[in-house]
């Protein structure tokens, strides 16, 4: 007797629906033998599946089992199959009626007793299964609070075997209701602005950041704030909309990182891998493609702390993944492609020893060292920062008489409307502004033009170093309600920009 059964599959962030196939025959060897699928998955699945039916109580089949999962392609995802294929063999061997409970979309791995743990991907399994002609999931219980972010999906949690059996057994069963979503207003970022001790630049550089969402390069002494500073990011963003919030949450739910009942992630991402890692850790990919450091960041904030220890290597693989904001891992049978808009904030040591100009601790490495550590952060990175700044430690007086700090609610207040007032304009933020945008919605009065062509004399900034500038400068004028672009906007700017590679020594 044949049975099918609908399962689902997570392709990059999306699922696809996957048909179980099941034949029970009475002739031949007896055996189950799964059609196109790796040794490996084969022995494992066939070992579950065959102890959590016995262990559940049911008779396995005596004659010869076939399994076939269409498409082909699916075949690397593994233990999600458990479930629909231990309920097509007891369909095709009579145990379980014909209903048409048998068309929802069922996932879940199996425990060789017959439950059934928590699983990844279930946020775009259910946002698959909801197209689906009957739309409806079983799923592992454990998932619920996840599973219940897709509205108008009838769901049906089961923690075993028996459980889902019984789900398939009766004629009208009774959908679960998932625990209210919590409602977060904002990003509820335990780290706030009031809490950093002065920094008034620093404070500064990640407001203009946030205003327009420009790759920041922190730069100064261990212990000088830089990652406290970055932490607070987040906070300054505006809150993710729905649908971000969605893609968010599939990603984590993919990559294994959504805690256990947790439901949508209404908070901003911040990652911040260790310098060791690999490039496959940073972009993602592997056999069956998972989504990497800077997808997991995505509409968030990756932060790359010494930033000159990664390997070259390592920072090439980012520079595809920045400038498109997605990633594409391409793959003989399926490419996937994960999303990757991040705000990228680098943070460095200003050399080895990490105290060169800094006031509390003299630096010995000689200056040849000093130069030769600041030019490990090659020219294509560089050239990805709109703004950089110095960060000091703070003095003891600093951070006794320090005046009413504001709070990152008020500053995401500046930021919101300043980011406003970009798409209002010109349907984009600041930072996605090319050479062809910055004239036509970023001119220069003349005070700001002889401020500019001395800066190119003086600081020798290149064509590249003007447009970073610039965009910053529009930020500020942005930040401030200013319609036009004036000197003062510029001349801040201009504090902000990154040394260029020549200008590092000194
Ligand atoms: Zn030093």
């Amino acid at each position: 007797m044949l049975a099918r059964l609908h399962a689902a599959a997570v392709f990059g962030v999306e699922a696809l629906p996957v048909s179980v196939e099941v034949d029970v025959s009475g002739g031949g060897l007896p055996g189950i033998t799964m059609v196109g699928l790796p040794d490996t998955t084969v022995r494992e699945s066939r070992d579950r599946v065959r102890s959590a039916i016995r262990n559940s109580g049911f008779p396995f089949p005596v004659g010869r089992v076939t399994v076939s999962l269409a498409p082909a392609d699916v075949r690397k995802i593994g233990a999600a199959f458990d479930l629909p294929i231990a309920l097509g063999i007891l369909a095709a061997s009579g145990i379980l009626p014909q209903r048409d409970g048998r068309e929802m979309t069922i996932v879940g791995g199996l425990s060789l007793d017959g439950g059934i743990p928590p699983m990844r991907g279930v946020l775009p399994i259910a946002v698959a299964a909801r197209k689906a002609p009957k739309p409806a999931l079983v799923f592992p219980a454990a998932n619920l609070a996840e599973a219940g972010i897709v509205a108008d999906l009838p769901l049906f949690p089961v923690a075993s075997l028996n459980d889902a059996v019984r789900v398939l057994s009766i004629s009208d069963p009774a959908s679960a209701t998932p625990p209210l979503p919590a409602v977060v207003q904002g990003p509820a970022s335990a780290e706030d602005m009031a809490d950093v001790c002065g920094q008034l630049r620093g404070r500064r550089a990640l407001e203009i950041a946030a205003a327009g969402s420009h790759h920041l390069l922190f730069s100064g002494s261990p212990g000088a704030g830089k990652t406290m500073l970055a932490r607070r990011l987040p906070g300054l963003l505006p809150p993710l909309e729905f649908d971000e919030a969605l893609l968010v949450t599939s990603i984590h739910s993919i990559a294994g990182l959504l805690s256990p009942g947790s439901g949508l992630v209404v908070t901003r991402p911040f990652r911040a891998p260790h310098h060791t890692c690999s490039d496959m850790a940073l972009v993602g990919g592997g056999a069956s493609p998972r989504p990497g450091e800077v997808s997991l960041a995505h509409a968030g904030v990756l932060f790359l702390d010494e930033l000159p220890e990664f390997s070259r290597r390592v920072l090439e693989t980012l520079r595809q993944p920045l400038e498109a904001g997605v990633v594409h891992v391409a793959r003989v049978a399926r490419s996937v492609t994960f999303p990757a808009r991040v705000m990228l904030v680098g943070a460095m040591n200003p050399c080895p020893c990490g105290f060169h100009g800094d006031a509390r601790r003299p630096c010995h490495c000689p200056p040849l060292l000093v130069e030769r550590y600041q030019r490990r952060l090659s020219g294509p990175l560089r050239d990805r920062f709109d703004l950089g700044v110095e960060v000091q430690g703070v003095p003891w007086g600093d951070i006794s008489g320090d005046p009413v700090r504001e709070t990152s609610a008020v500053v995401r207040g500046r930021v919101y409307a300043a980011r406003r007032r970009q798409l209002d304009r010109q349907g984009r933020l600041n930072s996605e502004l090319d050479g062809r945008a910055l004239r036509a919605h970023v001119p220069l009065d003349r005070p700001s033009h002889v401020l500019m062509a001395t800066a190119v004399t003086r600081l020798g900034l290149s064509v590249r170093g003007v447009t970073r500038v610039l965009r910053v400068a529009r930020t500020i004028a942005d930040l401030a309600g200013d319609q036009e672009l004036r000197a003062d906007h510029v001349a801040e700017a201009l504090q902000f920009r990154v040394p260029e590679r020549s200008a590092s020594s000194t």
